[in-house]
Parts: C-alpha cells; structure tokens; sequence
C-alpha cells in the first residue's frame, strides 16, 4: 500500500515508547510509570460518574480544569493550556514555535521524541552535548536559536538542572525556551515560578507520573497568555476535545489531594536513595537522579545483557541503542518490592 504514502510518511521515524507487553506478567520498570495507583478522591469521582452525561461533548476549553491547575501553580487560567498526555502538549509546541530560520537546541542525549517531532513538522534542530558526566552546559546554549527544549530533570539521564540555570538559558534567547517538566516533582525545582517573569518560557507537565495517571493521556503547559494562544490555535486546528469528560474529572480530583500526592513522590524518592546505593554496590555507576527513575551502567557487564537477563527472569527495564548510552540501563523506580526484587535478580545475574 505504500504507494499510496506520502514523501513525509516515507520518510518518517517513528518514535517507539518502552514496551507495554499484554502477553506475560512483568515487574515493569522500562516507562516510568507509577508504582501506587492514582488518589482515592479520583476513584471516588469516577465512580460517581453520571455516565448518561457521555453523550455529550466536554468542554473544549477545559475551563474547570485549567483553573484548577492555575489555582495550583499561583497562576491564572489563560496561562495554562492542557492536553492528551505531556506528548501532545509538546507536539503543538513543536509547531507552534520551533519552526524557524534558525535550529531548535536541545542536548544530545534526551528525550527521543524531538527529533521525532522536528521531523514531522520539517524544523530544523542542533544537537547541543552534555559533558562528560552527562551535565548540561548552560552557555553551549548561548547561539544563534530558533528555540531550546530540555527536560528538566533530563531524561533519560535524571540530572537535574537549577532554576538559576534555567534563568540563564531564559535571558540568553530571543526565542521560546521550553522546559519539559515531566519529571520535576521527584526533587527538581519547576520554573513555573519564573512564568510571570519570562514572556518567553512554557514549563510543560504531565499527570502520567507523580499522579499515577499514564493511563488517563493528561498533560498540560504553563507560560504567558500570548504563548497559551499560540498553542490553542493549533489545538482548535487538530481536535476541539482532546481531554475527555472523565479524564478532566479526575485530573481534577486528582490535584485536589495534595496529602496523597506529596506522600507517594516522598515514597518514590526513599526508594531511589535505596535502589541507588543497592545497584552502586553491585558495581553499577549511577547517576544522581532527580527523578523516578536511575540512569545507571555497569563496571564490567553490558547492559544490553542485562536488560535480557532481566526480561527473561520477568522484570522489564529500559535499554536504549543511542550513541553514548548504550551502556546504560533506565530503571523506573518501582515499589519496595519490585526494587527488591530487581536487586536480587541482578546479584544472580552479575554473579
Ligand atoms: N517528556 C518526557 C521527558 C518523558 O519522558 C515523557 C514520557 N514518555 C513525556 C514527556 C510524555 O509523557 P505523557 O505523554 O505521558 O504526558
């Protein structure tokens, strides 16, 4: 059928997310994906669901939601713009503001879903090195740009970034800065501070990880009301209703239990600490990670071997073949248990 394709769809590389197997049972550890399931309040509200009101369209603005989330950060609801999963949030981003006579900046090693976007929408980007120890360097990014985009914490590194930093990357371009916030409530500092400061600086979010909601596909944007425009007039050029009636109830249910929320991202970061020196101990170097999950390479062992020997003894990690990193594991931090067990299954196999 393929005559039928077009030069782009040819030409496409498809970004492949981490393996999501229906078959077996695994200990999953490769997609960062929480290991406590999302706050009762949102049980609760599913549960009371008038399902008769599904017969109508939600909201296309999302208003009751937005200003939720505003509420939230200490903003207004013309600064917050929301979407199906952080992926989409970015992709209108992508279009909204990175195609231009000038390359996109992001670093070389990061999350592989960029240059997915630059080459469906035709822009031009740089790939800017991390050091050595896979560190941003701020001023590497002090050039001529049509826009930068890095996660903060960095993945699949976990390395976070400090706001002062981020204030640097903000005053040395004339273009949007977009800080990929997907993992910063495992102990990175966010830069929705910085918003009413920056008219050029979106923070994106999503509630696929500190609020165990991967399954619901709901992220969001922060930044001026001037760049939350530009991403509704994409949005309303794609899909008026991109967040369902049950996935904004729950969004919502879900930021309202704050308790909930601070308690599981606490148990998260106990057991990286753990987790961390368990794997330091078996040889690994690991990466000071700022996330739910570690970036870690073995001494002697390669990690592709790992990442088999694990898959066959049921536990699932993340391996990546890219330059630079393909002897490095990502190891989404699971609960106690899954992290025991993770650490017993690498003593057998590391002899
Ligand atoms: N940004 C980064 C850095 C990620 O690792 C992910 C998860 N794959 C996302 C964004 C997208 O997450 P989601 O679409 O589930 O919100």
């Amino acid at each position: 059928m393929s005559q039928y394709w077009t030069d782009l769809v040819h030409r496409l590389d498809p970004y492949v997310p981490g393996e999501q197997p229906q078959d077996q049972q695994y200990i999953k550890l490769n997609t960062n994906e929480s290991p406590y399931p999302p706050s009762p309040n949102v049980s609760e509200v599913l549960r009371a669901y008038s399902i008769e009101d599904l017969r109508l369209y939600p909201d296309p603005e999302s208003v009751v939601l937005r200003k939720t989330l505003a509420q939230h950060h200490g903003l207004v609801a013309s600064q917050v713009f929301v979407g199906n999963g952080s992926d989409e949030v970015l992709a209108h981003g992508f279009m909204a503001f990175f195609k231009r006579q000038k390359p996109l900046l992001y670093p070389d090693i990061s999350y592989s879903f960029y240059p997915v976007y630059c080459q469906l929408y035709d822009i031009e980007f740089e790939k800017i090195p991390l050091d050595d120890n896979f560190q941003i360097n701020c001023a590497d990014y002090n050039r001529t740009n049509g826009g930068i985009i890095l996660p903060n914490p960095n993945a699949p590194t976990g390395i976070a970034l400090p706001l002062n930093a981020i204030r640097s990357l903000l005053e040395q371009s004339d273009s949007v800065v977009i800080i990929d916030e997907a993992y910063v409530d495992f102990g990175a500092e966010s830069a929705d501070s910085l918003i009413d400061e920056y008219d050029n600086l979106l923070v994106t979010r999503t509630f696929s990880k500190s609020r165990s909601l991967a399954g619901l596909r709901l992220g969001y944007a922060l930044g001026h009301a001037d760049l939350i425009e530009a991403l509704n007039r994409v949005k309303n050029s794609f899909n008026s209703y991109p967040i369902d009636r049950l996935a904004s109830a729950a969004a919502v249910a879900s930021v309202k239990d704050e308790d909930y929320f601070q308690q599981c991202n606490e148990k998260i970061i106990a057991s990286r600490t753990t987790l961390s020196q368990s794997l330091a101990a078996l040889n690994f170097r690991v990466y000071p990670s700022s996330s739910n999950f570690v970036f870690a390479e073995h001494a002697t062992k390669p990690a592709v071997e790992i990442y088999e020997a694990l898959k066959q003894a049921g536990i699932l990690v993340r391996y990546f073949k890219s330059a630079r990193i393909d002897n490095c594991l990502r190891i989404t931090v699971g609960s106690t248990e899954e992290c025991q067990q993770l650490v017993e299954q690498l003593k057998r196999i590391l002899g």
